[in-house]
């Protein structure tokens, strides 16, 4: 008897083949850990993941039981306090690092100021930073600052001269501060060798893992990163501002200096003393006190990764970016659709964008026939691709809706485009 031919998602030409995917999908009983409305196909979890279903229950406990009954109490008896360590430890498993290495705090954004400073003070006399052209706007905003506070320069290369801009920079550069996967274009660095190279030069380097960690392998120690930051509200469905992580390698700990140095940072929080004594582990991240409520909604909605494999994420990652960017192009051919994204797997994240003059007009009516995707600026319609909880079915159904959209011409009515605050 010969084997049925095993499709793959450039394969697929009916939905049938996308279910026969979906139901070979090792991942396939994650999606029921998730909140998902039925026949809502939510592909914006690159932006704001999906509510795992044991987050609300769990908040109802820590609201009305650890905060309302145990009250101060559940600093220590509710491990309130420990969280941020305890947290940073799971999301290491994530991200290729030891659990003492990462820690939860703050936003992304503060955390990056907290590192580039701290990278930069470890670096003394050189004075360059090596950035990215179209980076997400609060990297180059902190970016720019830290550097100007520390008497540093920040060269913003193309991504494509980054490695020239490292090489050029040489024994002045200090760090080099990248985003792994373009929020845009869903562009990926080789890690590895770009960690690499600003060593080779004696810099150092931070990533920002935001559109990385959760989607596909991150190996933050094999790449021999130095720091990084992330989100945890993308993919790692946190909740809305929930607080961000930071990594520090452990050869570093004990050997750098952040310039936020707030109590909970300090080697004995609870001594109240007057002057600063940095602890020497992964706390000296922390500043002030966490936002409890978010941290420990995050903790609860990581759980939807218990014994994951990251590999089979990525895995998924592909094949349903594979799939969405196979029949965007075969079943929309001459609608004015240009890919934005890599068309290899290997280097991309897990979102594709697609360029096309009425990008704005045609999310929103997609997101009126519930395939919700976002708009950036100035052309882009992306979509992001959570492989916990997203199928190949609905990449199939989504183009499907996007073709119907297209054919009928609904992108033009009046409403789909007036523009709103959030995009
Ligand atoms: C989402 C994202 C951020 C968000 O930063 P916040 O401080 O959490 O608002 C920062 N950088 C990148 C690259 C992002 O994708």
């Amino acid at each position: 008897m010969t084997a049925l031919p095993i499709p793959t998602a450039t394969h697929v030409v009916s939905r049938d083949d996308a279910l026969v995917l979906d139901q070979r999908d090792p991942l396939r009983a994650r999606r029921d850990l998730f909140t998902i409305a039925e026949g809502l196909i939510y592909l914006d979890g690159n932006s704001l993941g999906a509510l795992p279903k044991c987050v609300p229950e769990r908040m109802r406990t820590v609201i009305e039981h650890e905060w309302g009954v145990g009250l101060i109490r559940s600093w220590n008896g509710a491990g309130w306090y420990t969280a941020p360590e305890r947290v940073g430890a799971t999301i290491a498993q994530l991200v290729g690092s030891a659990g003492d290495e990462i820690t939860v705090c703050d936003s992304t954004s503060v955390n990056l100021y907290k590192v580039l400073v701290a990278a930069m003070r470890m670096r003394p006399g050189r004075s360059t930073i090596v950035s990215e052209l179209g980076s997400f706007p609060t990297n180059a905003y902190i970016t720019t600052e830290a550097a100007k506070l520390m008497g540093a320069k920040v060269v913003f290369a193309d991504p494509a001269e980054v490695e020239t801009a490292i090489t050029d920079a040489g024994s002045d550069l200090a760090a080099v501060q990248l985003t792994e996967v373009n929020f845009r274009t869903a562009q990926r660095y080789d890690m590895a060798t770009v960690t690499k190279h600003s060593h080779d030069v004696g810099g150092l380097t931070i990533w920002d893992l935001c559109h990385s960690a959760g989607a596909f392998s991150v190996n933050l120690n094999d790449c021999d990163a130095d720091f990084a930051v992330g989100c945890t509200y993308k993919y790692l469905n946190g909740g809305p501002g929930s607080p961000a992580f930071v990594f520090v390698a452990r050869r570093h700990l004990g050997q750098f200096q952040q310039p936020i140095p707030g109590w909970h940072g300090h080697a004995q929080p609870f001594a109240f003393a007057q002057d600063f004594q940095p602890s020497d582990g992964i706390s000296q991240l922390l500043s002030g006190t966490s936002p409890q409520l978010s941290l420990l909604a995050l903790e609860s909605a990581l759980t939807a990764f218990d014994g994951i494999d990251m590999a089979e994420v990525e895995a998924k990652s592909q094949s349903l970016t594979e799939l969405f960017i196979t029949l965007v192009e075969n079943r929309l051919a001459g609608f004015g659709f240009e890919l934005a994204s890599p068309r290899h797997a290997s280097d991309r994240g897990s979102h594709v964008s697609f360029a096309h003059e009425q990008g704005y007009a045609i999310v929103q009516a997609l997101i009126a026939r519930g395939v919700v995707g976002d708009f950036r600026a100035p052309d882009l319609l992306r979509f992001g691709f959570a492989p916990l909880y997203v199928r190949h079915v609905d990449v199939f159904d989504a183009v499907e809706i996007l073709v119907d959209i297209m054919q009928s011409e609904e992108w033009k009515k009046p409403d789909y485009h007036v523009r709103h605050a959030v995009t």
